[in-house]
């Protein structure tokens, strides 16, 4: 047996031997789904399968680079890189640049992001003359997405009374209007936004039955990861790519399915077995990743969900600490006690900051965790909310870039035609995007013509953007000889976009220049980068691409020692040493905009399923008593999910300084020590009584140790301890100490441990023994 192979279990073996056919790993959190499919691809090129042969559709591109660079140390050679592999979006988008010409679309297509989608969905509704409020452009969008996701085109959504019955039900009458209007101008601009990748690729393999023979013959194999959460139109594609030979495997678990309200159907996974004839099924039942009381304490919560398929996970892992449950009085206290522990934890069990992640269920939770971060000196890294790419500065500077690839491109050209302001004003705008609407053509070839069309603009005016015009074609002839690098440069240098900022001179103004520098160099690597990979160039359209489609979770630097700050929704198969869940109150999460219906709810609690599963040694969950909500102090009620938990997994944590807010818990749960404090201390002013959930978990408080302080004995121990003393602690083992520094409660010492080398430990937190 090869060597690789020793490393799986028997189930996932059996797996990555099962090379033809059908096949369907269905299976809980951390039992190595994945594993398994980076295995199966190394065993597929093994037995000699070509890897240009093989799709594998991950979550993110960083894991597809991930999985590439295990998959080469195991084949032990470079042919990885050959390896069709990515997300849906990054993989079809390569495909629609050979192939849409044939849909009409040009190889140099540009892909609007959300940011831009929502743009032009403004100006079309101010266009129409529709009300803002009513059409807010957010729910437009998504609604729009909605309907490509289901693979409803205009022509469908026009032939489909049930459709526009609904939409005017909910007082926007005119969607199909709008809808008709933005596809027209981003087929007039050359553009495709992200659901398009997909519907076109869907179009694309139906219309032209070659095409999809040569992809079905091109794609021999093909695998999928998390497969619970594709939506219908990537559950079409994955079909009819693998209706020929039908080797098609997917992994998933239908407890993580977490997608829904972005169109993931459940059903993908659950129907699969109807879909192919002869599926072989496994079962990965041993999770390798999480202590028992963290395996245990999640199959508590999951059983509560109704629907669902029926799983074993287990784990033959330690069973590690209970789950601490902290309860803190806002969110800033909330922030100090997760910076606090992080702290704590990183000095006492010589962790790095990037065994660290902080979940939330929404982005705007991440303020406080900042803040408390910050005061603490604790690095960190927030992944999700706006990324660097759509930072206003830097979108400034790729809306050119985007403009010398694909010059019809009409977002990008509206955004910096007058940036650095030129002298072109909203007036000149309305009437060229009324020509460009008439003529059926881009902005940019209205321009091009302007002198022979009678647009009613002055010749000034004119002159200015046909400048503008020029600038971008010179740019175009700069293009053919030079790289991404050196076009980037040359565009903010010319443009006048430095100057700008260098002008400013406010700390705004500085940080801009920085982040444009950062651009740069991004820009630098991703040439240099690309250089080295066969069937790449480093070109300009390249790293648009790339860039349009990153991910937040694709930035990360590898060597980066931070933090990790993220939605739930974005943590979906990675995995920390510790995890704080935050904000586990009623109406925040679950979230108070999906405790309508019983399906809602119970994709809130997969959710936490999910945030819970992420964490290896250790999880901790915080509640707030009072929350600010839309600008107002709320009284905050402990989340259901927190009562969910079987009680044995849990460790309901009193932090010294929370003594205060005893003073309304139930006070016969307390032994006498508690209670003697407890007479001593009012309740303090201004408490809000104890909500209903608030007692029903509180009343299961039980008095605990808190968890880093030292009992006498110890004290004794750190105060005799010298120089060269030999000393054993709990994870290290044995050591020596080498150094002692500071004082008091700041007492460090450096110890030099038989395995693992020298590490700084604080000894208020040590727990060691001296030998
Ligand atoms: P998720 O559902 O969260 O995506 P998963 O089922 O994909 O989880 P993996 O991420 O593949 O699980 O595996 C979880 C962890 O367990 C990883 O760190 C992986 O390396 C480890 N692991 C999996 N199988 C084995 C094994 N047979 N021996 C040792 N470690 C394993
Ligand atoms: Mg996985």
């Amino acid at each position: 047996m090869q060597e690789y192979l020793a490393q799986l279990n028997e189930a996932q073996r059996e797996a990555v031997l099962q090379k033809d056919g059908p096949m369907i790993v269905i299976a809980g959190a951390g039992s190595g789904k994945t594993r398994v499919l980076t295995f199966r691809i190394a065993y597929l090129m093994d037995q000699g399968v070509d890897p240009f042969n093989i799709l594998a559709l991950t979550f993110t591109n960083k894991a597809a680079r991930e999985m590439k660079a295990r998959i080469a140390s195991i084949v032990g050679n470079s042919e990885a890189k050959n390896l069709w592999m990515g997300t849906f979006h990054s993989v079809f988008a390569k495909i629609l640049r050979f192939e849409g010409d044939k849909l009409g679309f040009p190889s140099n297509f540009t892909i609007y992001d959300t940011q831009d989608s929502q743009r032009l969905l403004r100006n079309i509704i101010k266009d129409l003359q529709l009300d803002k409020d009513v059409y807010k452009y957010k729910q437009v969008q998504s609604r729009i997405s909605s309907y490509k996701n289901s693979l409803i085109t205009v022509k469908a959504y026009q032939r489909d009374p049930e459709l526009q019955e609904a939409d005017a039900m909910a007082k926007r009458p005119r969607m199909g209007e709008i809808y008709k209007q933005y596809v027209d101008r981003c087929f007039k601009a050359g553009a495709m936004d992200f659901d398009d990748l997909l519907l076109r690729t869907n179009e694309l393999l139906t219309r032209f039955p070659e095409v999809l023979a040569k992809y079905q013959n091109r794609f021999k194999y093909i695998l999928v990861d998390e497969y619970q959460d594709t939506n219908h139109s990537q559950y079409l594609i994955v079909r009819a790519l693998s209706d020929r030979f039908q080797n098609i495997c997917v992994v998933g678990d239908d407890a993580q399915s977490i997608y829904a309200f972005r169109g993931a159907n459940i059903n993908n996974i659950l129907n699969f077995q109807n879909d192919y004839s002869d599926v072989k099924k496994f079962r990965l039942e041993q999770n390798y990743r999480s202590t028992k009381n963290i395996v245990e304490a999640a199959n508590s919560i999951i059983e509560k969900n109704k629907t669902r398929l029926d799983k074993v996970v287990w784990t033959a892992n330690d069973e590690g600490p209970k789950i601490h449950v902290n309860r803190l009085i806002n969110d800033a206290e909330e922030g100090r006690f997760v910076a606090s522990s992080i702290f704590e934890n990183r000095m006492q069990q010589g962790m790095k900051n990037s065994d660290f992640a902080i979940l939330y269920r929404t982005n705007a939770q991440s303020r406080a965790m900042e803040d408390a971060l910050r005061k603490k000196e604790i690095p960190y890294r927030i992944f999700g909310g706006l990324s660097f790419y759509q930072r206003k500065e830097i979108k400034d500077v790729l809306s050119y870039l985007r403009l010398i690839v694909n010059p019809k491109d009409e977002e990008a050209f509206v955004r910096v035609v007058n940036y650095p302001a030129r002298g072109i004003g909203q007036t000149t705008m309305d009437k060229l995007n009324l020509a460009a609407n008439h003529y059926k053509r881009s902005l940019f070839e209205i321009v091009e013509h302007i002198d022979k069309l009678n647009l009613g603009i002055n010749r000034g005016t004119q002159t200015k953007l046909t400048n503008f015009v020029n600038m971008l074609k010179s740019f175009q002839v700069s293009a053919k000889t030079q790289d991404a690098f050196q076009l980037a440069e040359l565009v903010v240098k010319k443009t006048g976009l430095i100057q700008e900022f260098k002008k400013d001179g406010t700390p705004e103004g500085i940080a801009r220049l920085e982040n444009i520098e950062e651009l740069l160099n991004g820009i630098q690597d991703f040439v240099e980068g690309q250089k080295e990979l066969a069937d790449a160039e480093g070109s300009l359209a390249e790293f648009l691409e790339d860039v349009a489609l990153a991910t937040d979770l694709d930035n990360e630097k590898g060597d980066d020692d931070r933090v990790a700050l993220m939605t739930i929704h974005l943590a979906k198969g990675l995995e920390f040493p510790f995890v704080y869940i935050v904000g586990l109150e009623e109406d925040l999460f679950p979230s108070a905009m999906s405790m309508n219906t019983r399906s809602e709810l119970e994709e809130e609690r997969r959710l936490f399923y999910v945030a819970l599963t992420r964490a290896e040694k250790q999880a901790y969950l915080t509640y707030v008593i009072s929350r600010y909500r839309w600008g107002k102090l709320n009284d905050a009620e402990p989340s259901r999910f927190i009562e969910e938990i079987d009680d044995q997994f849990l460790d309901f944590m009193i932090p010294e300084d929370n003594y205060q807010f005893r003073s309304f818990l139930n006070p016969d749960i307390f032994d006498d020590e508690d209670k003697s404090k407890l007479r001593k201390e009012k309740p303090k002013q201004g408490t809000p009584p104890p909500s209903k959930n608030e007692e029903k978990t509180t009343r299961r408080l039980r008095k605990v140790k808190p968890e880093n302080n030292l009992d006498v004995s110890d004290q004794k121990e750190i105060i005799s301890l010298a120089e060269g003393q030999k000393v054993e602690h709990q994870r290290f083992g044995k050591g020596t100490v080498v150094e002692l520094s500071g004082v008091g409660q700041n007492k460090k010492a450096n110890i030099n441990f038989e395995s693992g080398g020298v590490k700084s430990l604080l000894l208020k937190f040590a727990k060691l023994k001296i030998l």
